[in-house]
């Protein structure tokens, strides 16, 4: 691997060192094992979902359960396995019963979701349900425009609705089984974004330089 990748691995292990200990929000008292995400460090898509459910706590892997099997169906819709994909979560420990993060939750974590971001510099990020569009497009609305690229910040982000929400509302199974097949040419649509993906590589080369300080 390169130095650049290296550096990205780095990070994301050491955020991986401080989220299992992370005491910044109330959802450190829920957690079994915190979820800070996988898949490789120079991943080209990201997909980013709300926070760790009770399989994910069990296991500290993100997405292994039920939501976490039709997500790799879908992956698997495009020829495409999670093994070349980054998998994240906008919270990194699982809230009680599941429910929703909280706005101080979310932004306590959003830290450690934007290092990761700047580590990987992934072109795509696909976000997976409101809370992680929300992180992206804070006025957006789900039902408007899942499915939609948007340049953010020279990214090509793409909301989707959650896979654990299509599994339990048949209506949204379809929506985002045609969402996903329209993924390879947004991608592809990715590559027109050369500059504002270099600006980004520049900004980690200038992290790396400020490190050696
Ligand atoms: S959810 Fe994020 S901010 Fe909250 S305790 Fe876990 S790692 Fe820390």
């Amino acid at each position: 691997m390169n130095p650049e990748g290296n550096l990205a691995q780095d990070t994301l292990k050491e955020v991986a060192k401080e989220v299992a200990v992370c005491t910044r929000c109330a959802l450190h008292h829920s957690r079994k094992l915190a979820v800070p995400g996988e898949g490789p460090a120079d991943a080209a898509i990201m997909f980013i979902g709300e926070g760790p459910g009770f399989h994910e706590n069990e296991q500290g892997r993100p997405f292994v359960g039920a939501a976490g099997k039709f997500l790799e169906e879908l992956l698997a819709s495009i020829s495409m396995k999670r093994s070349q994909v980054y998998i994240g979560n906008v919270v990194k420990c699982r809230p009680p019963s599941n429910r929703d993060p909280l706005p101080e939750e979310l932004l306590a974590c959003s830290g450690y979701l934007e290092r990761q971001i700047q580590a990987i510099n992934p072109r795509v990020i696909v976000t997976l349900g409101r809370y992680s569009m929300a992180h992206f497009l804070p006025n957006a609305k789900i039902s408007d425009v899942h499915g939609q690229s948007m340049n953010v910040k020279g990214r090509l982000v793409i909301p989707m609705y959650h896979p654990a929400a299509a599994l339990h509302q048949q209506s949204l199974k379809s929506t985002i089984q045609q969402d996903f097949l329209r993924l390879p040419e947004l991608i592809a649509k990715s590559a027109s974004l050369p500059e504002q993906v270099e600006a980004a590589t520049q900004e980690k080369k200038d992290a790396k330089q400020l490190s050696l300080f």
